[in-house]
């Protein structure tokens, strides 16, 4: 009876560990990693979607008291890859008109907003990789 026990809980944690992995993938995981190469920690020096008013965004990284958005470059509409007619529905210009008033309303909160594109954080790492 103990061992099933463990047993379950023991399958029971890896599932969730894995789960929990898979849904924190993408352009957010590679800026995160990017945090962690100059020394910040999490819930420490960075927290994760952190909330302001009715948004929720994507990093805020006390030390230099920035709200960072990363933005995948077919949900928000990224103009550099040629995502210019709709994403999920909603037509590219509402869609960016949305993300500047959110951008505004995160302004007027008192933090710097950065805004970090997936197609950067990519060639990055491939840059990074090559120089390997
Ligand atoms: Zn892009």
């Amino acid at each position: 009876m103990n061992i099933i026990t463990q047993f379950l809980n023991f399958v029971y944690q890896k599932v969730i560990k894995k789960s929990s992995k898979t849904k924190d993938t993408g352009p957010e995981r590679a800026y995160e990693r990017l945090l962690k190469k100059q020394g910040l920690r999490m819930n420490k020096d960075y927290f994760k979607q952190c909330p302001v008013g009715r948004c929720h965004v994507d990093f805020y990284i006390k030390p230099w008291n920035t709200l960072v958005e990363v933005n995948g470059c077919y949900p928000h509409c990224c103009k550099k890859c040629g995502f210019n007619t709709e994403s999920y529905g909603i037509p590219a210009k509402q869609k960016r008109l949305q993300d500047f008033r959110r951008m505004l309303f995160l302004q007027s909160q008192g933090y710097e907003v950065k805004v970090v594109w997936q197609h950067d954080l990519f060639k990055k790492k491939t840059q990074h990789q090559g120089g390997k």
